[in-house]
């Protein structure tokens, strides 16, 4: 494939959000002492990030009976939950070898614009990209064409051009190759339903090197 530009989704693609979740739930099981079977749910209720917070711990409370304000329990996740942000690995050479080889660079992420910024931060990736659009900057999320034709514009190359990586079947497939972009899916634990045909199903992110056109 002849590309010019790759866009990347961020959590579960360049960052390792399972892991920095399982990080920031030791660490807040030990500061409020929650019981036995809290972190798994938590888990299960977060939805890979896609359901709110602010619906998640007021269930959690409910569900276990405990007696913390899930405000608290709230507050403790704005404070803690980013603050270790592990990168997917191979995140830093794959980004490194498709700046080298000329390719533009670009990452389109759905969210809150200072838990984004702050995660490229943390793991490295401030100054990755050519082009960052994040959903709640923009008005629109993924999967609305809009944000994928932003982040083009922005980029200044055609969708036939460029490659979406990411590991949501809806928002980093389907999404962009409506977009008229081919997608590449990396693992995620999203399952992948019938109708949606990646074109690349990688094993992980230094997959994507292998689509490029071999250097001459
Ligand atoms: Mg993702």
């Amino acid at each position: 494939m002849n590309l010019k530009a790759v866009l990347f989704d961020l959590d579960g693609t360049l960052h390792d959000r399972a892991e920095t979740v399982r990080r920031y739930l030791a660490g807040h099981v030990r500061r409020f002492d929650l019981p036995e079977g809290y972190a798994e749910r938590w888990t299960v209720l977060d939805d890979f990030g896609y359901r709110s917070k602010a619906e998640v711990f007021p269930q959690l409370v409910a569900e276990f009976g405990l007696k913390h304000n899930p405000q608290a329990l709230l507050q403790d996740f704005s404070d803690h939950a980013w603050a270790d942000c592990q990168p997917m690995p191979h995140s830093h050479e794959v980004l490194a070898e498709l700046r080298r080889r000329g390719l533009r660079l670009g990452l389109v992420t759905n969210g809150w614009s200072d838990k984004q910024r702050r995660c490229m931060a943390g793991l490295g990736l401030a100054d990755a990209f050519d082009t960052v659009v994040i959903s709640r900057e923009m008005g629109c999320a993924k999967p609305e064409p809009r944000i994928y034709t932003l982040a083009l514009e922005q980029l200044g190359v055609r969708a036939d051009q460029t490659l979406f990586m990411g590991d949501s079947p809806t928002n980093d497939v389907l999404g962009p190759q409506q977009a008229g972009m081919k997608a590449a899916l990396v693992p995620g634990g999203h399952a992948l339903p019938g109708h949606i045909r990646p074109d690349y199903l990688l094993q992980d992110l230094r997959g994507v090197l292998d689509t490029l056109e071999p250097e001459r």
